[in-house]
């Protein structure tokens, strides 16, 4: 027998209070029965999403959401500054680039979080961009993006909104939509809502549905003022994933038990205490400036390559982390300590980690050494 461990980012672990609701049987989205589902989930993820206005669920992976967030609000021709500072980063390019909306890239190099002063310089140069898109958390590289600072330029223009791929960043770190003006903000269930993969949420400004009833990209089944108009009347415009509908309704109902502070406050911890762990074995973090609190890239120390460390920790120990990617493969692996994810996750990731690699002939630290300074955050309350 052979335990697992899955500490990769997304999908992440399932609570079993979710997976539980979820096995119930499957009942009609158009019944009696369904309506109090929706009811609260409409609740729940305006508070999530700390906002006033409808949260739009769809089924479809997180990169549903992506997609739905540049043909939803932008028309063939318009330009959009896309940030890109990783895999995810990319994807904003290529969706672009398949509805002929004209993207001005902002390369940041992997590993480094975007100069704000850039972006500013580019939306000041010219009035016509209509969007700054952006990850608040590059998963590819364990990265931060200032989503703040991002909001801070695009608030008062009437014209351009502020899109921010939060799918390993929404219930990890705080991101007050309305607060900061943030216009258009996604997310997946398979990361930080502890569900299985399968759907994507958009929440969405009133400035940006402004935007929505010009642009003129084709939609239809990722039409969200359909969604919406039939949110408004408690039902769904096709058919909903039901079971996960209930999965979520069960995971939000845990994430409102802890309550928001209390959720960053963890994942804050469990992040400081990956990376205090990784450094105590001698370790570097890829992340250069704002390190993201969903997930930690690791650097593989010279010598070694980081696809064996992290096949390894499977292989031996039934952990799933995950490696790099592109040309970051080799290069680092990456431990996901978002979602449904404690204190003894760290330790398994961090221990797991130490025994892979003194099992490779790593001899820069004992074993011990990282877990001791996890420990040491760790038990500060
Ligand atoms: C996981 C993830 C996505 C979505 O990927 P899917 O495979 O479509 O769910 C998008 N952006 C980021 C930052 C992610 O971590």
């Amino acid at each position: 027998m052979k335990k697992q461990y899955l500490l990769a980012p997304g999908p992440t672990p399932v609570p079993p209070e979710v997976l539980l609701a979820m096995s119930r049987s499957i009942i009609h989205h158009r019944s009696p029965d369904f309506i109090p589902i929706i009811q609260q989930v409409r609740s729940d993820l305006k508070w999530l999403f700390q906002t006033s206005q409808e949260v739009i669920t769809v089924a479809g992976s997180g990169t549903a959401g992506m997609e739905a967030s540049i043909s939803n609000f932008m028309s063939p021709g318009d330009k959009i500054i896309a940030i890109n500072g990783g895999k995810f980063g990319e994807r904003w390019l290529k969706i672009a680039q398949a509805f002929g909306v004209l993207p001005v890239e902002v390369k940041v190099n992997w590993g480094e979080s975007v100069d704000v002063n850039i972006v500013a310089g580019l939306l000041a140069k010219d009035p016509s961009i209509r969007g700054v898109y952006v990850q608040a958390s590059e998963t590819s590289t364990g990265v931060a993006h200032d989503v703040k600072k991002l909001a801070e330029l695009t608030k008062d223009r009437e014209n351009t909104i502020l899109v921010v791929d939060a799918i390993t960043a929404l219930g990890v770190t705080n991101l007050p939509m309305d607060a900061w003006g943030i216009d258009v903000l996604i997310t997946g269930s398979q990361k930080a809502l502890m569900l299985p993969p399968g759907l994507a949420f958009i929440g969405v400004s009133e400035k940006a549905w402004k935007l929505q009833s010009m642009a003129k990209c084709p939609r239809f089944y990722l039409d969200l003022k359909r969604e919406r108009d039939n949110l408004l009347k408690d039902s769904n415009a096709w058919t909903p994933a039901v079971t996960l509908w209930i999965g979520l309704s069960e995971s939000l109902k845990m994430m409102k038990g802890e309550g928001l502070e209390k959720i960053f406050a963890r994942h804050s911890r469990l992040a400081k205490a990956t990376r205090e762990g990784i450094k105590g074995f001698g370790l570097e973090v890829f992340a250069k400036h704002i390190s993201s609190e969903a997930v930690t890239a690791v650097v593989a120390p010279e010598g070694f390559d980081g696809e064996a460390i992290y096949k390894n920790l499977r292989n031996q120990y039934g952990i799933t982390a995950a490696g790099g990617q592109d040309h970051l493969k080799g290069k680092v692996f990456r431990l996901s300590h978002m979602g449904y994810s404690d204190v003894f996750d760290i330790i398994t990731a961090v221990s797991g980690v130490e025994m892979v690699l003194t099992r490779m002939g790593y001899k820069n630290k004992p074993l011990g050494s990282g877990v001791a300074k996890a420990q040491e955050i760790l038990i500060q309350e």
